[in-house]
């Protein structure tokens, strides 16, 4: 085994788990440590599939606990982090803000404390270099008019405690950077849609609902409109930015594949009936328009020019292809 000890954190849930699969597979030089505290959104089946691969081992801790974090560091000889745990549901968070900054906040500080304690403030180790990658959202910039995209020089703009809490712990990544000269990179990603994600939010909990034959709940007019990317291909764009990216860059990351949530929700409904062998038209009859979610942004595009000018980086999978194999997965994980 390499003496390259990546640390994911958050490898339990569901993008964490597409990127713990991607790198235990692609990378048996790495030693993969997936520390995750498995909360109500992690599920170690998504992992299932690595468990007993050489190069992979599952510590469940809390990034809450700093000394648990600095403890993981010595113990596995940490060169790099890849930082995917949060607490990651808006509605969540708008009933419970302060989780959110312990786990969002505080969390990523005790990581970058430790990393910067660890490294010592050496930015290589034999040729190879240290690495923080912080995985962020596009909701840090806020919310959209009609037009324009999120570019990556824009100024943070959050306005849900989810995004606030996501927007400050990018702040201590960059100021990390600056102040100790932690290497850093940090990318901010649109929605994610595919497999093994806990069904909560809009995509798998209409499948989930769907399949149940509950009411599927449409936020105000349902034109709240998102940029969605195939999780394998943010994960794809993770293992890029992880080897290529420079240090202290930003990159964001994008499907160039906006959908109104009604829009989306016809359609999830349409690939829903054909999976499941109903009659055309049977699930959109369960769409119910609900009362708005407080402070709800209205749009959110990313421009992801940069990513594929510097990386060449391109979303592989067209939307309603990638939205029919999420449904066959649910289905079949249902049956
Ligand atoms: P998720 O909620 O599915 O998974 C989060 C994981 O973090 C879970 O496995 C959970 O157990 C773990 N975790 C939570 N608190 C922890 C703690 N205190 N200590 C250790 N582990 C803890 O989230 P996700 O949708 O996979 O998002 C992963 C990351 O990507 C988050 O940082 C999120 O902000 C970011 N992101 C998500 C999206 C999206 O569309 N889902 C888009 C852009 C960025």
């Amino acid at each position: 085994m390499s003496n390259i000890a990546i640390l994911i954190t958050g490898g339990a849930g569901f993008i964490g788990s597409h990127v713990v699969r991607r790198f235990v597979k692609n990378y048996p030089e790495y030693h993969i440590v997936n520390l995750d505290v498995l909360t109500y959104a992690a599920d170690l089946a998504n992992v299932a599939e690595v468990a007993d691969a050489p190069n992979y081992t599952f510590v469940k801790a809390d990034i809450n606990d700093r000394g648990q974090v600095a403890e993981i560091f010595k113990k596995y000889d940490i060169h790099s982090v890849i930082h995917l745990a949060a607490e990651s549901h808006v509605d969540r968070s708008i009933e419970n803000p302060l989780l959110f900054v312990e786990t969002n906040i505080i969390g990523t500080l005790n990581l970058l404390d430790a990393a910067r304690k660890y490294w010592a403030g050496e930015r290589e180790r034999n040729g190879q270099r240290h690495l923080f990658y912080q995985v962020s959202t596009d909701e840090v910039y806020g919310s959209l008019g009609e037009e324009g995209l999120f570019v990556e020089t824009m100024p943070y703009d959050p306005r849900s405690p989810y995004s606030a809490s996501k927007a400050s712990a990018d702040h201590f990544v960059r100021a990390y950077f600056h102040t100790y000269n932690l290497p850093t990179v940090v990318s901010n990603c649109s929605n994610n849609y595919g497999s093994h994600q806990y069904p909560e939010k809009l995509i798998p909990l209409c499948i989930s609902n769907i399949i149940n034959k509950k009411p599927l709940p449409i936020y105000g007019d349902g034109l709240y409109t998102r940029d969605w990317l195939w999780v394998d291909d943010h994960a794809r764009a993770i293992e890029i930015i992880f080897h290529k990216a420079a240090l202290g860059e930003t990159y964001n990351v994008g499907g160039h594949n906006e959908w109104a949530n009604i829009d989306l929700v016809h359609l999830l409904c349409d690939l829903c009936d054909k999976a499941l062998g109903r009659s055309e038209g049977e699930s959109r009859a369960l769409i119910r328009f609900v009362k708005d979610r407080a402070g709800h942004d209205r749009r959110y595009a990313i421009d992801a020019t940069k990513i594929q000018r510097d990386f060449g980086f391109q979303p592989s999978v067209e939307f309603p292809e990638g939205l029919r194999q999420t449904v066959d997965w649910y289905v079949r994980r249902n049956l």
